[in-house]
C-alpha cells in the first residue's frame, strides 16, 4: 500500500512546538493533567509534553466499546484515572464526527476536574454530527482517511513520523 504524505514531518514538528508554547504560557501555575486518549494519540502526547516548559504530569484513557449500536455515540471509557482538583487537557488524535470526544468529556465532567479543555491535533469539521469545542488545534484537514503519526489503518502506520492518506 501506499501512503500519500498530506501533512510532513517539518511541519508536524513545528505545530507541536507552537502548541506546546501556547499550552505553556495558558497552563502557567495550574495544575496540567495531559490525559490521553488512547491509542492514536500516543505519540502527539509524548512529542507535545516534550515542548511544555511547565510542570505537567500525563495519564491515559482508552475508550473501547460502543454501547449499543456506534451511532448512539456511547462508548465505554475502560480506565479513567482521578482527575480530581487537575487541570485536565485531554489530548486526542482526530475529531471527526464529534461523537467520542463528546462522550468523552461528559464521563470526565462527572469525576469533576478544576477545568476541562481539548487539545486534537486533527480535525475533520465535514463530518461533524456534533458540535464540539476544539481549544487547541493541530490541522484542520479534509475528509479523508488519515494515517500515520500514531494514526492506524488495521494497527498498521501508527509509526509514521507523517500523515498520509491511503493510495493503491
Ligand atoms: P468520532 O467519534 O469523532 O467520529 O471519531 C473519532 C475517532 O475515530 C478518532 O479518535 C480516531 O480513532 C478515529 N478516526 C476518525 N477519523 C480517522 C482517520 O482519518 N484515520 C484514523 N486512523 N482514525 C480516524
Amino acid at each position: 500500500m501506499k501512503i500519500q504524505v498530506l501533512i510532513s514531518e517539518d511541519k508536524i514538528k513545528k505545530r507541536v512546538k507552537e502548541l506546546g508554547k501556547q499550552i505553556s504560557q495558558d497552563y502557567k501555575d495550574k495544575n496540567l493533567l495531559l490525559l490521553g486518549v488512547l491509542k492514536g494519540s500516543f505519540i502527539f502526547l509524548a512529542d507535545l509534553m516534550r515542548t511544555l516548559e511547565i510542570p505537567v504530569q500525563c495519564d491515559f484513557l482508552k475508550v473501547s466499546s460502543y454501547i449499543g449500536d456506534k451511532s448512539s455515540g456511547k462508548i465505554k471509557i475502560d480506565f479513567l484515572p482521578p482527575v480530581k482538583k487537575k487541570d485536565v487537557l485531554i489530548i486526542e488524535d482526530i475529531i471527526d464526527t464529534g461523537l467520542t470526544i463528546n462522550s468523552i468529556k461528559k464521563e470526565i465532567e462527572k469525576q469533576k476536574p478544576r477545568s476541562l479543555k481539548l487539545c486534537a491535533f486533527f480535525d475533520k469539521p465535514t463530518r461533524r454530527e456534533q458540535e464540539v469545542k476544539i481549544d487547541y488545534l493541530g490541522f484542520e484537514i479534509p475528509n479523508k482517511f488519515v494515517v500515520g503519526y500514531g494514526l492506524d489503518y488495521e494497527e498498521k502506520f501508527r509509526s509514521l513520523s507523517y500523515v498520509g492518506t491511503i493510495g493503491k
